[in-house]
């Protein structure tokens, strides 16, 4: 029997994760956590049982105590909920599937008390990647990558140890605009942005993939698992989504992943590393897919893929505030505030403006994104009071 706590597990890889935890039957969830949805956690409580249940917002906690109390599940609340399920006795490995940097906190939490994690919150790595991997190599705890991207290249490593890496090849799908100019995008709106071509996934990594800042926040993730250089990650576009990631070594033998777009077989493979269970579901068809192509990413178009390797490349607080701007900024794009184009402008100005920190603490991270986000509100309402962004 495994024993696992999932954080967003209302969201679309919390939910995948249940997915798979019920089409197994050996699984145990220990916990489970969410923002808001109350009505979700309900019923996965009634499912799966857990011990205890994080809900962050404190009114809809105490709500959600109310409808549960029949049952033996504790509701806790906010960040010392999560954190009280991350460190909890019962659980070995700790599914963040949460969204935004929230995730940090906990994920350290875990670690420390030596639970593997199963890592789908990217915006922990690309902030406090430095501060993360050391402390997982000492407590020698796992972060096994749930992104299927990273998950693709974590499978090309299997039996690979001590042979260096050349290159690791990053695939792209290009997104919804793949092949559009700046001038074509200014009239994108919300909806044209959430319709992902290939995956179905939570809002705010829908727009990134469709700014092609997902892939950037990937390059910085896959720098701090697979300890590569920035110069050593290579984005390839290759717009079906039928090879997930490949990795180059130094004899030029390339090895790559293939498959359906499916996450929860990089949901499963985390959790059940290293065994290959058998799932269910469609299987990749060679004939009817009869060819795979590639592109070269359009950096000029889709420049927060560029700014992302100058903010990984800037290192210390550089990545917090290019993740930082862009959750602020597509927050505002979801609420139909700003245009798609200002998400990376904003990014880009905060970068601008920010005086980095060479190897910043946990706080320093979290002030960082607290400063960036209080500068790009400033700027922001000096725009809307001027007539506009
Ligand atoms: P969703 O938006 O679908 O889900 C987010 C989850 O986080 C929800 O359960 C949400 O709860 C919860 N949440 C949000 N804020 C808080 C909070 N303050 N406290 C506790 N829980 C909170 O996101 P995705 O599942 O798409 O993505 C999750 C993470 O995984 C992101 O970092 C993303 O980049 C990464 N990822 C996602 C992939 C995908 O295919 N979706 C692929 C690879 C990585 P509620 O429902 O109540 O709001």
């Amino acid at each position: 029997m495994k024993h696992i706590a999932v954080l967003g597990s209302t969201g679309s890889i919390g939910t995948q994760t249940l997915e798979v935890v019920r089409a197994n039957g050996d699984i145990q969830v220990e916990a489970i956590a969410a923002g808001r949805n109350i009505e979700l956690l309900e019923r996965q409580i009634r499912e799966f049982h857990p011990r205890l249940c994080g809900v962050w917002e404190e009114e809809k906690a105490k709500e959600l105590a109310v409808r549960v109390n029949d049952t033996d599940t504790r509701i806790v609340s906010g960040m010392d909920g999560l954190l009280e399920i991350s460190v909890m006795e019962s659980a070995q490995i700790l599914v963040t599937a949460i969204v935004g940097m929230i995730g940090i906190r906990p994920t350290i939490a875990a670690i420390e008390a030596g639970k593997d994690i199963a890592l789908a919150n990217k915006e922990t790595l690309v902030t406090a990647g430095h501060l993360i991997m050391p402390l997982a190599r000492e407590k020698k705890v796992r972060i096994l990558p749930v992104d299927s991207e990273h998950s693709a290249i974590f499978q090309c490593l299997n039996g690979e140890a001590g042979n260096k890496i050349e290159k690791i090849l990053l695939t792209a799908s290009g997104g919804p605009f793949r092949g559009w100019d700046r001038e074509r995008m200014r009239q994108v709106t919300v909806e044209d942005a959430l319709k992902h071509p290939n995956w179905s996934m939570g809002k705010k990594i829908t727009i990134d993939s469709a700014t092609m800042v997902n892939k950037g926040l990937e390059v910085m993730e896959a720098k701090w698992l697979f300890d590569v250089d920035f110069d050593e990650i290579q984005v390839v576009v290759q717009p079906k989504s039928v090879i997930h990631s490949m990795v180059q070594f130094t004899d030029g033998a390339v090895m790559a992943q293939l498959g359906t777009p499916d996450m929860k077989l990089p949901i499963q493979y985390a959790l059940y590393y290293p065994e290959r269970r058998p799932m269910a579901g469609e299987r990749l068809d060679f004939w009817s897919l009869k060819e795979i192509a590639f592109e070269a990413p359009d950096l000029k178009n889709f420049n927060g893929l560029s700014l992302a390797y100058s903010a990984g490349r800037a290192g210390g607080s550089m990545p917090t505030v290019f993740n930082a701007a862009n959750e602020w900024a597509v927050a505002r794009f979801l609420k139909k505030e700003i245009p798609f184009l200002a998400i990376t402008d904003m990014i880009e100005s905060a970068m601008g403006h920010h005086k980095k920190i060479e190897h910043p603490s946990l706080n320093e991270i979290l002030e960082t994104e607290t400063e960036t986000y209080d500068w790009l509100k400033s700027r922001f309402e000096i725009r809307k009071g001027t007539g506009g962004n």
